[in-house]
């Protein structure tokens, strides 16, 4: 009793109500006096730690403050060829020759290890990235250790994930994923093609290189036989020197939608497989019958989550024209109430925009929507100066043909648009090249399943938004890629079936 009392004092104290109608709280920085980073960081080839042959480093920088972080090894397609070599040799002599209980305890091994070292993982992903730590420590890190888990379960048991038919791994994954989720993303890909049998070579993105580091450090501590998993870092054309390689059997794509067409092209006429999952500019309904207030919170998660760096963020808003006024209130409400600053602070909901190029496409797209006639809505909230940073933003008054409805922004930008019927919002919602998720939020749920058969999107989430599973598939229609990760769909995109 006493201790609620002194707490409340102090936290009236403490904050001081602003004109935009929530408490200032005071700074509840995240340590980083516990993690151990290196200066310079070198390739992960055939389980040592060697130097670029050109010598090329680039530097890794905090989006939240501009500092530099480290120097990061910059690959060419002679490293590329070293790690593709090595994880040839891992695969022909040991990994797909292994029991695959044994694979699965070494998969099992990274997880625990993971877990272990959650702390500094989410520390340097929010350095690097600049996330809100909040969610790297309760989403990105324990996820990306739960599909190490769920796909560590299938190794030795893929007779009964594919009944009737011999699993046989396809041989070297050459893997490259963006900076969204870079420690997530390295999971969604080398953890089911270890437990299918196939060796690794990845890259990670060039603004986000550390926790793929790390990770190759985890796999170190791990044991597993040098060559089976591969990190080679660098930018594009270290990534296209993955995809043409001709040893490189399957190509696992995460990033933008031109990127995914060239490697399309690429990898035309050769007999590599691939999984591309690309852009997204989905779809977050509301209905009349709603839980408004629910449905507010899931607009806020749907597209202000992780700086509305989400491929399948909520960037498009439909609301049932008889609440729109009632729901736009609300959610420039609570948009007032969003914490947008420091990624390292506990308190903070909006965190960094990763890079300064990237905050030059959402201020573009911004001028844009002001230029195309939309109405724009950002709730006065400090900013800090230094770093790259953007206010949570809506557009309201948009044509279905504005460019902000219909090209990926990738940034904390909702465009709102209203309805009347459901044939009018299925035919808005579905016209976009994309097709990669949506949300129906609705007391019916008859109506979620007529929606769920007729929206062109790969996940669509019924009064939820952003929820992710390492047992469900998660993956899109149209531009935004082809073939599932997750579940036993993506593990399936690891295997050849005989
Ligand atoms: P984003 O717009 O999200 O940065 P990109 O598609 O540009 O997405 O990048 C995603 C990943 O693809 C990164 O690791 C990047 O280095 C890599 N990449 C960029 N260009 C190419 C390319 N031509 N071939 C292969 N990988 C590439």
């Amino acid at each position: 009793m006493y201790t609620n009392r002194l707490i409340t004092l102090q936290l009236i104290k403490m904050a001081k109500k602003t004109n935009k109608n929530t408490w200032e709280l005071a700074p509840a920085p995240e340590s980083s006096g516990h993690i151990d980073l290196k200066k310079q960081y070198e390739l992960f080839i055939d389980g040592r730690w060697v130097a670029p042959k050109k010598k090329k480093y680039f530097a890794t920088t905090n989006p939240a403050n501009e500092k530099k972080i480290a120097n990061i090894a910059y690959a060419d397609e002679s490293d590329v060829d070293l790690a593709v070599a090595a994880a040839r040799k891992a695969f022909d002599g040991v990994w797909s020759k292994i029991a695959p209980s044994e694979r699965a305890k070494y998969i099992y091994r990274i997880a625990r290890i993971m877990q272990e070292r959650s702390r500094e993982l989410a520390v340097i992903e929010t350095m690097d990235g600049g996330k809100p730590i909040r969610e790297s420590r309760d989403v990105d890190v324990p996820l990306a250790a739960n599909h190490f888990f769920y796909n560590a379960g299938w190794a030795d048991k893929l007779e009964y994930a594919f009944p009737t038919k011999r699993a046989e791994p396809l041989g070297v994954a050459g893997q490259i994923i963006p900076w969204n989720f870079p420690l997530l993303m390295a999971a969604w890909k080398i953890a089911p093609a270890l437990a299918a049998g196939n060796t690794v070579v990845l890259k990670p993105a060039e603004t986000t290189s550390l926790t793929a580091l790390k990770l190759a450090e985890i796999i170190e501590e791990a044991g597993l036989p040098p060559g089976v998993v591969n990190i080679v870092t660098g930018h594009g054309d270290t990534g296209a020197a993955i995809v043409n390689h001709p040893d490189v059997n399957k190509v696992a794509f995460t990033g933008s939608t031109g990127v995914g067409k060239i490697i399309q092209n690429a990898i035309a006429g050769t007999n590599k497989k691939a999984t591309l999952e690309l852009g997204g500019k989905s779809a977050n309904i509301i209905f009349a019958d709603a839980p408004i207030d629910q449905a507010v919170e899931g607009i806020v998660n749907g597209i202000f989550f992780n700086q509305g760096h989400v491929c399948c963020a909520g960037s498009r808003l439909f609301v049932q024209e008889s609440v729109a006024e009632l729901v736009i209130k609300k959610l420039k409400d609570r948009i007032g109430t969003l914490i947008v600053g420091d990624p390292m602070d506990k308190n903070t909901d909006i965190g960094a925009i990763n890079s300064k190029e990237q905050l030059g496409i959402i201020n573009k797209y911004i001028k844009i929507g002001n230029e195309e006639g939309a109405e724009m809505y950002q709730p006065s909230c400090n900013v800090p100066s230094k770093g790259y940073f953007c206010p949570p933003t809506l557009f309201t008054n948009v044509a279905q043909s504005s460019r902000i409805v219909q090209e990926e922004i990738f940034g904390p930008v909702l465009a709102i648009q209203t309805f009347r019927t459901i044939d009018e919002v299925i035919q808005k919602a579905n016209n976009t090249p994309y097709g990669l998720a949506a949300g129906v939020w609705t007391d019916k749920g008859s109506r979620i399943f007529n929606l769920t058969t007729k929206l062109r999107a790969g996940v669509i989430w019924a009064n939820t938004y952003n929820k992710f599973d390492p047992t469900s598939p998660f993956g899109g229609y149209k531009e935004s890629g082809f073939g599932r990760e997750g579940g036993l769909h993506g593990l399936s995109a690891y295997v050849k079936l005989v």
